[in-house]
Order: C-alpha cells, then sequence, then structure tokens
C-alpha cells in the first residue's frame, strides 16, 4: 500500500525523471565508448596583452564532436566526466594535445589549460602534468594551469603542497572564474597565483551595473596590489573593453577578439599578430 501511495506521489515527475537519467546513462556509455584522438578536439582562445597590445597566448577549451549529437558543449560532459571518473583520462588527453599544439608555436606563447577539481584533487595530477611536459618539450613556463576556487576549498594543506609541486616544475597557475567561489584570499596571501581570471558575469554588466564595476576595479586593484596580472573573460563589446583599459586590466578574452577556435584559426591569429603587434588593441 505505502510502496502505491509512493509511486502515486511522484508519478507526475516520474516520466521526466526516467528520461534525464536514460539521456545521461546513455551519454555516458558514449562517452566511455570515445576514442579521444578522434572525437575530442581542442579549440583555442586568444588572450590579449592591454598593455602591450600583442598577443599573450591561447586558453585551450576543450570540445566533443559526437558523430550522432554534434557538439557537445564541456559545460555538459565534463561534470558528467568528472562523476564518472573520466575526468582524470580526459584531463590528460587535454594536456598532452594543448602542450604539444602549444610547442609548435612561437616560443612567446602561453597556454592556459582548464583542470576540474576532481582532476586536481586526483593523486598523480602533477605527474600527468610532467609527463605532458616531458612528452612535448614544451617549455613549462609556457603552461598555465586554470583551477576555479572551488578547488582550494577542501584539504588546505594537500592544496598547498599540490601548488608547490606545480611551481616547483615551472607551470603557472591561474585563478579562473575569480569572485563567484568562496573567496580565495588567504590563498592569495601563500601561492603566487600567476593571474586572476575575472568572471565573465561581472564583466558582461560592467556598463550597466555600478557593483560589477565596483568588483571589477576591486579585483584588478587587488591583483596590482599583490603583483598578480588580471584577465578580463567574456569581454564582448568595445564599450567594455574601453572600461577595462581605463581601470588598467591587464590582459582580455572574449569574443570581442575571436571566439575560441580551431588549431588552424589559432595559427592564422598568430601569424597576424606578427605582422602588427599592435594591430587589435
Ligand atoms: P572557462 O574556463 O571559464 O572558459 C570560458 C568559457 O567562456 C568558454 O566556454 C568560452 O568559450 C566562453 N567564452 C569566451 N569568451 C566569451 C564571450 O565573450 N562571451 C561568452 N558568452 N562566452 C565566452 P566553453 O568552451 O563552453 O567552456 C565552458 C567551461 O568548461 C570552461 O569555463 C571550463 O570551466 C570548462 N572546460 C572547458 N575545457 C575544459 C577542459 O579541457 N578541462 C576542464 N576540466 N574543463 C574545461
Ligand atoms: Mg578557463
Ligand atoms: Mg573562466
Ligand atoms: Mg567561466
Amino acid at each position: 500500500r505505502s510502496k502505491r501511495e509512493g509511486k502515486g506521489t511522484f508519478h507526475f515527475f516520474e516520466p521526466e525523471m526516467d528520461a534525464e537519467m536514460r539521456e545521461r546513462r546513455e551519454l555516458e556509455l558514449e562517452l566511455r565508448a570515445t576514442d579521444f584522438d578522434r572525437e575530442l578536439e581542442l579549440h583555442y582562445q586568444p588572450i590579449i596583452s592591454l598593455r602591450s597590445g600583442g598577443l599573450r597566448g591561447f586558453e585551450a577549451l576543450v570540445r566533443w564532436r559526437n558523430p550522432r549529437r554534434g557538439m557537445v558543449s564541456p559545460a555538459e560532459f565534463i561534470p558528467l566526466a568528472e562523476e564518472t571518473g573520466m575526468i582524470d583520462a580526459i584531463g590528460r588527453w587535454v594536456l598532452e594535445e594543448a602542450c604539444r599544439r602549444a610547442a609548435s608555436w612561437p616560443p612567446d606563447l602561453i597556454i592556459a589549460v582548464n583542470a576540474s577539481a576532481v582532476q586536481f584533487r586526483q593523486g598523480r595530477f602533477a605527474q600527468t602534468v610532467s609527463e605532458a611536459i616531458a612528452a612535448s618539450g614544451l617549455d613549462p613556463s609556457r603552461l598555465e594551469i586554470e583551477i576555479t576556487e572551488s578547488v582550494l576549498l577542501a584539504d588546505t594543506g594537500a592544496n598547498l603542497a599540490l601548488l608547490e609541486r606545480l611551481k616547483d616544475i615551472g607551470v603557472r597557475v591561474a585563478l579562473d572564474d575569480f569572485g563567484t567561489g568562496y573567496s580565495s584570499m588567504s590563498y592569495l596571501r601563500r601561492f603566487p597565483f600567476s593571474r586572476l581570471k575575472i568572471d565573465r558575469s561581472f564583466i558582461r554588466d560592467i556598463g550597466s551595473s555600478r557593483e560589477s564595476m565596483a568588483i571589477v576595479r576591486a579585483i584588478i586593484g587587488l591583483g596590482a596590489n599583490l603583483g598578480i596580472d588580471t584577465t578580463a573573460e567574456g569581454v564582448e563589446t568595445g564599450a567594455q573593453l574601453e572600461l577595462l583599459r581605463q581601470e588598467r586590466c591587464g590582459e582580455i578574452q572574449g569574443f570581442l577578439f575571436s571566439p575560441p577556435v580551431d588549431s588552424a584559426g589559432a595559427l592564422r591569429i598568430i601569424d597576424s599578430y606578427r605582422g602588427d603587434e599592435s594591430k587589435v588593441a
């Protein structure tokens, strides 16, 4: 009897939940069966220095070209990969591919690679990073690992030790989506991050929201006082660019300059900057 009541209670939601779970399960199975070299690819979004007007490098953003579904967004399959333990293999593939690609670029360009919290906490992360560097021959100072504040919430000691290991390897570490997580002020004091990336949600509103502008200004000031570069992500308009320039933001990324492009597109961007260093910004 109680079973029937229980069933009745959820009756309305059941078909929908079923469909959603089945869909996730299917996506998981497809991801498991994926040959990364065939279906995963990296796209690259240029990072522009506002001080020099030049190209600093690119952020690597993973794409899954699923034969049946088309492009699956990382926002969709990275969380799934984290829950199912596949993030280690995907993260390794991303690191290796990104380092190999960057090693073929001019040596003044950096490559930024995102690492998820799950990947970061898993014990072999530093090992994976040094292996990718060794295999590609990339100078470690050209690799920047982007982590979010959420990574730093737990295991203070272990996290700091890992950050120190990465520093010993010679790679940079940036704080991504800065301002959206729990504040990591104490980490800023204890570890020399190379960059703070101001989250797109603040940049979007800087023209219209005094609060967003105040936050962006505060983050840039914080970075300046700590000697850490700031990058604004999601810059889409000339007006946003102008405000960021006035605030002396160091670097920008966004559709205003370029969306993420494939490796051939990255080469074209590199070429266009070789021709004229001060062209875009
Ligand atoms: P993120 O690291 O903060 O990357 C920035 C996201 O903003 C990218 O979305 C990029 O395409 C998008 N974006 C860049 N400029 C603009 C703009 O001007 N306007 C708007 N509206 N969006 C812009 P994407 O590629 O879909 O990636 C989403 C998130 O997925 C990333 O956020 C990152 O957290 C995660 N991700 C991507 N690649 C990887 C990866 O290789 N490994 C891991 N662990 N996570 C990844
Ligand atoms: Mg990022
Ligand atoms: Mg970001
Ligand atoms: Mg973001």
